[in-house]
């Protein structure tokens, strides 16, 4: 922020831009053959850039001089500034990374399992959030901006070619709020599922939001095809209020009936509500009133997935592994399905919620990292 910025070239960036959009601008003049070879440099280029990992156009070397040279022409390669990828304990590896105008972002890859060659990348969708969500890290820092389309691919492209891996999974649990974020969200699916490139499965994606109900209503009506995942924070709505801000503008029973019209698009499958466990706050028997509550009145079927609080600030406090087991045990009879999530990173601050404080407020280990690599 020091430094005066690059300015970003007009022309778009080529992470934006599926096969045939790509194909589109190389252009050709409308002949056959010429279409034909503008969408085969088209795919020839994604492959180079997600598959073989090219950090330039410069570095394409398999396109040939000319094709790059008409590369060069029609779109940009920017790139985000990678400033950390610190590794953890459990094999998940954090990753930081600047944009063109100073603000960080951060992304994580994780093992499907200890040692598996299965990966799911979790990445931001905005620098900052505006949700202000109580319990959450990145609440606390307020919205910078939301992030263009190239950034949230380049963010997946950067963190499995480092890694060497690609990623079967995706989820939309970094920084921001997807949903607030809709259209450079739904691009970089659409880039990401292509069948050129990163090739992730449309059903691998996962968006999750804090309860953005008319967003909710438009994906229901476009029917897309990811899988949306909602945090309920707490069933008590008062206690939910008080943690997720959100619901000042959309209402519970809102937000229950916009889930319902999700659940109805997945033809009734079990919706996922993330809940997170705070110790004296959402552990109470009357949490556990408020879920049975919920299970009843709910005109969806839904799995809850407890997420035990990862520590952020000192208004909360984290439960033990015991208190999380003895209170979920509380929930077996109700009726649904309960899932223990214990997220991965943690020992780095990179578990849930806990993406946005540590690298910004330490800036002696960001330098140290910088001057490292
Ligand atoms: N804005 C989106 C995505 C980011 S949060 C959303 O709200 O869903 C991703 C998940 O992490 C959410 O389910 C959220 O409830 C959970 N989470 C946030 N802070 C947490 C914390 N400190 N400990 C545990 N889980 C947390």
């Amino acid at each position: 922020m020091n430094a005066p910025l690059p300015a970003l070239p007009s022309l778009p960036a080529l992470q934006a831009l599926t096969v045939a959009e790509l194909a589109e601008r190389i252009g050709g003049g409308g002949a056959a053959a010429a279409a034909a070879a503008a969408r085969e440099l088209a795919a020839a280029t994604l492959r180079a850039l997600y598959l073989d990992g090219a950090p330039t156009i410069d570095a394409m070397r398999s396109l040939g001089a000319a094709r790059r040279a008409r590369l060069a022409e029609v779109v940009s390669f920017p790139r985000l500034e990678r400033i950390a990828a610190e590794p953890s304990a459990d094999g998940s590896t954090r990753f930081a990374f600047r944009l063109h105008d100073g603000a960080l972002i951060e992304s994580v890859l994780l093992p499907h399992h200890a040692g598996s060659q299965r990966y799911t990348v979790c990445v931001s969708s905005q620098a900052g959030c505006a949700q202000a969500c109580r319990f959450c890290a990145t609440g606390k820092l307020g919205l910078a901006r939301s992030l263009a389309a190239w950034e949230i691919v380049d963010q997946v492209a950067q963190v499995t070619a480092h890694a060497g891996v690609r990623a079967s999974d995706l989820v939309f649990m970094g920084m921001g709020e997807p949903l607030a974020n809709e259209a450079a969200v739904y691009q970089a699916a659409a880039v990401m599922t292509q069948s050129h490139g990163l090739q992730i499965g449309a059903r691998r994606i996962t968006i999750s939001t804090a309860g953005v109900v008319p967003a909710i209503d438009r994906f229901v009506a476009a029917a897309r095809p990811y899988r949306l995942v909602f945090s309920l924070g707490s069933a008590v709505a008062e206690k939910r209020l008080r943690l997720m801000p959100i619901q000042e503008s959309f209402g519970f029973d809102a937000l229950l009936e916009s889930i319902a019209a999700y659940a109805r698009l997945r033809r009734g499958k079990h919706v996922t509500l993330e809940y997170v466990a705070i110790r004296d706050f959402t552990m109470g028997d009357d949490d556990v009133a408020a879920l049975a509550d919920l299970a009843a009145r709910a005109r969806f079927r839904f799995l809850l997935n407890v997420i035990p609080f990862n520590p952020v600030g000192d208004e909360f406090a984290a439960p033990t592994m015991a208190e999380v087991r003895a209170w979920t045990a509380k929930l077996r009879p109700l009726g649904f399905p309960v899932k223990l999530r214990f997220s991965g990173g943690r020992d780095r601050n990179a578990g849930c919620g806990q993406l946005g404080t540590a690298l910004l407020a330490d800036p002696q280990r960001r330098s140290a990292t910088r001057r490292g690599r």
